[in-house]
């Protein structure tokens, strides 16, 4: 009954927001990628060079013969996440711009040089996470830069985002959502109804997140305080690229557009997740070698042992336990630990679902 109350409140939201691209049926141009109604267009976010090198984000438009809301998905700001990069350079190919209401800008790989140089976690050419500096700055680093262009060109533009991430190449991760409340009621619900749509059963609430426009840090965050609903999700872990996780992103976003009224037929609603009100990091104190007794997606209860660390002599020096009762989000995939590595994240189980 409830579900079918969400549904309903959901037809009478949508409709409601002002989109960007329908009062207008003409080109939609992102960077150099320009495509009239009914046809897919791609190009470059060309960042320019300046304290250090600059370089080429390709972006794809796929602009719907029919109007509609401007939706953009981005992805490999982790370069190495490779299952959220596959699956956007796969909506690349799949989407038609004949069945399509509204226009989709595809980001499919913001992290060039992580990808190329296999370096995860950050971008190598500044060191920086490039999902950590938004909304960006014309004069930072590589990553300043094209992060201050992602939020003009892309964010700016679109009504709706998705960004997409996934397990590094250190880190065996199981797959989950974030949704992250602004406080507008309004937008909350198109954002809750959004990641209910995506369908991943596992939904992080994302509390206490930077609130100033010019401090915004995470992308969906940038969005999100511009007035776009938006979401996280995540799939794939270290480095594997696995049918089923390529799946849960490619069908999650296909559900998400029909919700949002861009594709025809019905969303599947994740009915009942498991909503996690908050994450523990567990941070390594110290370099050693990690041997796990958990894996991802384990449940664990408050005091178990997740693993040990010894020394390179087969010394234990560390039995890193749960401090609450939660569900491995995702746990280091190597034995390589050195200070400040993050052993495991979990997710503690929230005692209701958000209003
Ligand atoms: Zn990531």
């Amino acid at each position: 009954m409830l579900h079918s109350i969400r549904l309903s409140l959901l037809s009478l939201i949508i409709p409601s927001l002002p989109f960007l691209a329908s009062a207008q049926r003409t080109p939609f141009a992102v960077g150099t990628a320009s495509a009239a109604p009914g046809q897919k267009a791609t190009g470059y976010l060309e960042v320019p060079a300046g304290v250090d090198a600059g370089t080429n984000i390709p972006v794809v438009v796929v602009n719907g013969a029919k109007p509609g809301p401007v939706l953009a998905l981005v992805t490999g700001a982790h370069g190495t996440e490779y299952v959220s990069v596959i699956a956007v350079e796969r909506l690349i190919v799949d989407l038609d711009p004949a069945q399509l209401s509204g226009t989709v800008i595809l980001i499919p790989l913001v992290n060039i040089a992580s990808f190329e140089q296999k370096v995860a976690h950050v971008n190598p050419v500044d060191n920086k996470s490039m999902n950590r500096f938004y909304p960006g700055k014309a004069d930072g680093t590589q990553t300043d830069r094209a992060s201050f262009l992602i939020t003009k060109q892309v964010v700016d533009r679109s009504d709706y985002l998705i960004d997409y991430h996934g397990g590094d190449l250190d880190e065996s991760l199981r797959p989950y959502a974030y949704w992250g409340a602004t406080g507008k009621d309004s937008q909350d619900q198109i954002s809750k109804q959004m990641v209910l749509a995506f369908g991943l059963d596992h939904i992080i609430i994302w509390h206490n997140r930077p609130s100033d426009l010019g401090a915004s840090r995470y992308l969906d965050n940038t969005a999100s305080l511009r007035g776009k609903p938006s979401i996280v999700v995540e799939a794939g872990y270290a480095g594997t690229v696995e049918t089923d996780d390529v799946a849960l992103l490619i069908n999650g976003t296909l559900s998400t557009m029909r919700a949002l009224k861009m594709l025809s037929g019905a969303p599947h609603y994740i009915e009942n997740p498991v909503w996690l009100e908050k994450t523990i990091d567990i941070i390594s104190d110290g370099p050693g070698i990690w041997y796990p007794l958990v894996k991802r997606g384990s449940y664990v209860q408050e005091g178990m042992k997740l693993g040990y660390v010894t020394d390179y002599f087969g010394k234990v020096i560390l039995e890193p336990r749960a401090p609450e009762a939660g569900v491995v989000l995702h746990v280091n995939a190597v034995p390589s630990l050195k200070k400040g590595d993050n052993i495991a994240d979990l997710g503690v189980v929230a005692s209701k679902a958000p209003l």
